[in-house]
């Protein structure tokens, strides 16, 4: 992978987006120095780039407010799992986009932002009927998985009114990307009704056709892996059953499209490519009606809209060499960024070196692993990167982190969830706000038994 570990800001000529939020990040390491975010007894803190989570989330919304019918009725969902924070939910509350969510968590985390329950849509594959009444009693959109989960939902709408539209979830099985554990449209994926079984798509006409309730159809069939123009043939496939419905209906039955999320990021470089506008011109060429105000549309992005804005930074405790090799031990591993932990190949990370005073670290390459804190031979952020000799005290920053890395805390070896600040660069300097407090040591044991010590005596 090409890492810029010398000059962190540096990129193209052009005063671009991805060029100024590298200026911020490396205003907000210093400052976080300088301000005591992170010091010797407090090694470890993850930021959030408030600033570039507003410029995404604006490039999401205005990428297809330009390409659909003026009037069209759209909701941009968050995917919750990306960055389950009430803080992050509210902010971008804040800037128009609801909430997807899929599970009980990640629906009260919504509702604690804050977040009307007509601007969530709940898709768990394997809802509970209590979670299913819940979701109805509120008026929250819900896409049923597979057809038991239909089956229980005729009796819950014949039992009790709701306002909550309903979908169905389709595989389109248009196939997988180039990441196995992320690829939801594969011929045996575990999600949706697999479309091109034999006989599905008649039986699921017909069930469209015998529940006027049903309003919706769902398909999330891109991830990080997935080219653009696979995710938009899946997208494809959803408009034309859909079509398929109405006209069988001779009524547009389906009202609206809910296409997922699946934008991919790059994890090579500041370039936030590819861009909402790259994904929407896709879809544009694949499903043209799409954008013919036919239909609402429903998006539930996740890590495109804040994976680039977080950043882990910790602190290199101790350095050493083992067989020739350069080792820096840090507070950041398997707890923060599990993904790329245990699957290095597909989730690569950069690592960004600075000082002890947060400047960037510059200096001849060397090869080095840059390891976490647990305990197990395999928890490095990265192996044999060429850097700049760490040494103890200087800082190495992982950006890239704002999605399904440091959000989705692993608690391996017990340890304990850090701070989220967000930060802001204002003329007078960086202001941070505490967005999750760290994890204080002594409320692990409660949550791992202690009020319970002699039940296994
Ligand atoms: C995870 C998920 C998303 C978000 O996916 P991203 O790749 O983060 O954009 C959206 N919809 C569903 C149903 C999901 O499971």
């Amino acid at each position: 992978m090409a890492v810029d570990a010398h000059a962190h800001a540096a990129g193209g000529s052009a005063e671009d987006g991805s060029e100024r939020s590298a200026r911020r990040r490396d205003l907000a390491v210093r400052a976080a120095v300088e301000q005591g975010l992170i010091d010797e007894d407090a090694p470890l803190v993850c930021l959030l780039d408030t600033a570039g989570i507003r410029a995404s989330a604006a490039a999401l919304t205005g990428a297809f407010a330009r390409a659909l019918a003026p009037g069209t009725p759209v909701l941009h969902a968050f995917a919750v799992k990306a960055a389950p924070l009430v803080p992050v939910l509210r902010l971008l509350a804040d800037t128009g986009l609801g909430c997807e969510v899929a599970s009980p968590g990640e629906l009260a985390l919504a509702r604690a932002a804050g977040v009307a329950p007509e601007r969530i849509v709940l898709d768990s594959p394997a809802k509970t009927a209590a979670e299913l009444r819940e979701a109805l009693a509120l008026g929250v959109a819900l896409n049923a998985d597979n057809r038991q989960e239909l089956e229980r939902l005729d009796t819950l709408v014949a039992t009790a009114p709701t306002t909550s539209p309903i979908g169905v979830r389709i595989n389109t099985q248009t196939g997988a990307g180039t990441i196995d554990a992320l690829s939801t449209a594969t011929a045996t994926s575990k999600f949706g009704i697999a479309l091109r079984d034999p006989g599905a798509r008649e039986w699921l006409v017909r069930a469209y056709l015998d529940r006027p309730w049903l309003t919706r159809l769902h398909t999330h069939s891109g991830s990080q892996g997935v080219p653009l123009a696979l995710i938009a043939e899946g997208v494809r496939e959803l408009y034309a059953l859909a079509e398929e419905i109405n006209a069988a209906a001779g009524r547009r039955q389906v009202d609206t499209l809910d296409i997922g999320g699946g934008l991919p990021v790059n994890f090579a470089s500041d370039a936030a490519t590819p861009t909402y506008e790259d994904y929407v011109s896709a879809l544009r060429s694949a499903v043209p009606g799409l954008f013919s105000g036919a239909y609402g549309l429903v998006t539930e992005f996740g890590r495109s809209l804040t994976a680039k804005h977080g950043l882990v930074l910790s602190r290199v405790e101790y350095t050493k060499t083992a067989g020739g090799r350069a080792i820096a031990l840090t507070h950041a591993g398997v707890q923060l960024a599990t993904r790329t932990v245990y699957a290095p190949a597909a989730w690569p990370l950069r690592i960004l070196p600075y000082s002890p005073k947060g400047t960037p670290l510059t200096g001849p390459p060397v090869a080095q692993d840059i390891a976490g804190p647990a305990c197990f031979a395999g928890d490095l952020l990265a192996a044999a990167r060429e850097l700049p000799l760490l040494a103890p005290g200087d800082l190495v920053c992982v950006p890239d982190t704002g999605a399904y890395a440091f959000t989705a805390h692993y608690g391996y070896n017990s340890l304990p969830r850090p701070a989220v600040h967000g930060y802001t660069v204002t003329p007078s300097g960086v202001r941070f706000t505490l967005a999750r407090p760290a994890q204080p040591i002594p409320s692990i044991p409660p949550e791992a038994g202690a009020s319970t010590p002699d039940a296994l005596l």
